[in-house]
């Protein structure tokens, strides 16, 4: 979410994602998210714009009415209300892009293969729950170098075997 209300791809982090101010490329540069993941994306990103700026607009309606006792001049309000409904929808508009794109994303994770594998959090995360218990197995078999697919050590110390004579046993006589 912190990387949709900077900007930024929410998979990767990447920024420079609008090449103009309105024109957001296809695809993220670096981790290959295609933005408008199903047809209609962007209607997400719409209504956020169209909330946020008409509750600006109520707002600043409310405010001059509570400063003015309800006498607010007509004239520079709706100058104002105009100016402000014509701008902060621009203004918005590729933050609210990144902002649903986070969401959306928070909403319906990545299919398998819609990014590169190296920015996929599911991906990432078997390959680390891979690498932990390689680790682990390592650990259990006793060796230092928990490094490839470790079969069986020919040193395992179980199954019955009989120990091995650590100092002779107290003889009792
Ligand atoms: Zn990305």
């Amino acid at each position: 979410m912190i990387r949709g209300l900077t900007l930024a791809c929410p998979v990767c982090g990447t920024r420079g994602l609008f090449r103009r101010w309105v024109k957001m490329v296809e695809r993220c540069p670096t981790c290959h998210l295609r933005f408008e993941r199903i047809e209609g994306h962007w209607l997400g990103s719409l209504s956020i714009n169209t909330v946020v700026s008409a509750v600006t607009l109520l707002a600043m309606v409310t405010a001059a009415m509570v400063i003015t006792h309800a006498d607010p001049p007509i004239p520079l309000l709706l100058g104002l209300c105009v100016a402000v409904a014509v701008i902060l929808p621009v203004l918005l508009f590729p933050f609210t892009r990144t902002i649903w794109s986070a969401v959306d994303l928070l909403s319906r994770p990545l299919s398998p293969g819609e990014v590169d594998p190296r920015y996929d959090p599911q991906e990432l995360a078997a390959l680390a729950a891979e690498r932990a218990e390689r680790a682990q197995r390592a650990l259990r078999d006793g060796t230092g170098s928990g490094d490839g697919v470790s079969g069986p050590e020919p040193r395992t110390r179980q199954s019955g075997e009989p120990q091995p004579p650590r100092s002779s046993r107290p003889h009792d006589r």
